[in-house]
């Protein structure tokens, strides 16, 4: 029909009801129809194929109120603007109206619903700690999802058509509880989403597994901060090592670190441990920053305050 070859009839003629047909009395004539001129009952005539698809799309249209609506105001040449050019073929239609179908034919026919489709995606979303997200790490889980039938490998059938497998009931897949071991990389962000491609839910009748998609939170740290690849640290220092400068242990990704802290070093300064922070599988490498907090006494003895006194009476000369 797209051809515009083949003269078409009014859809509402078509379904045999009126210009103000509701929904619940355009799906009765219509699935009068459908099985009148269903393709099993009619093997091998055109007529009843060519009627079979004609009130397919003429339900299509006038169930749906943007279609029925641009129909009654333009006819075809309205939906042909709005890019719809009607049903190829019957598996089309059986793909659109399965639910309508389902309920005619029941289960047990298998012909007309051999079509396969797309399993749908799963979302799963886990949390994992500061560490594990910035070294990489391994995640066990374990989730019920359908997977492909084994009795009927997944096609629903029964030794071919016309039965279907009693197993999935013509599904051609089955919920199992599924054990799964998730990889999660070095660096990866808050808040992202790792794809395992094919480990949604199975297709049904052979179709294509979806996806799974893995949304992953990161817990926070009790002192470490991540800023891209590098991993931020607040060192705190008495004052006089921060003017005498020393050596200071800093907790790293790694374990244990010697800092050297130089001479003179001021309040908030960043010193940079170089490569001490993430470092991912294709190669790069983040930093360590770590933020100088400089830490006043918080009493004083007398000695102490005789030096800081004849301290402060050198500055001032
Ligand atoms: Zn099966």
């Amino acid at each position: 029909m797209a051809n515009g070859k083949v003269k078409e009839r009014d859809y509402y003629e078509v379904l045999g009801v009126n210009r103000n047909a509701t929904n619940d009395e355009l799906k009765k004539a219509y699935r009068k129809l459908a099985l009148k001129y269903h393709p099993d009952k009619n093997q091998g005539d055109k007529t009843a194929e060519q009627r079979f698809k004609e009130a397919a799309n003429a339900y299509d249209v006038l169930s749906d109120p943007k279609k029925r609506e641009m129909y009654d105001l333009r006819g075809s040449a309205g939906l042909n603007d709005m890019g719809f050019h009607g049903f190829e073929n019957s598996a089309d239609i059986f793909s659109n109206f399965g639910d309508i179908f389902g309920d005619i034919f029941g289960n047990r026919s298998y012909r007309g619903r051999t079509r396969p489709q797309k399993g749908s995606d799963l979302r799963h979303d886990i949390t994992i700690s500061f560490t594990d997200a910035a070294l990489g790490s391994e995640r066990q889980l374990r989730f019920t999802k359908s997977e492909a039938c084994e009795a009927c490998n997944g096609t629903g059938a029964r030794n071919g058509a016309p039965t279907v497998c009693p197993q999935c009931n013509g599904e051609g897949r089955v919920d199992k509880t599924k054990s799964l071991s998730v990889k999660i990389p070095a660096g990866i962000n808050n808040g992202s989403a790792l794809k395992l491609s094919g480990q949604g839910e199975a297709g049904i009748r052979g179709g294509r597994a979806g996806d799974l998609y893995i949304h992953v939170k990161i817990a926070s740290h009790p002192y470490f901060e991540r800023e891209g690849l590098n991993i931020r640290y607040d060192a705190h220092i008495p004052f006089t090592k921060a003017a005498l400068g020393g050596e200071i242990e800093i907790p790293t990704l790694s374990g244990k670190v010697t800092l050297k802290v130089p001479k003179c070093t001021q309040s908030n300064q960043t010193l940079r441990m170089s490569e001490q922070g993430i470092k991912t599988k294709d190669g790069r490498t983040g930093n360590q920053l770590v933020r100088i907090v400089i830490d006043m006494p918080k009493e004083l003895s007398e000695r102490q305050e005789e030096l800081l006194e004849e301290l402060e009476k050198l500055e001032q000369d």
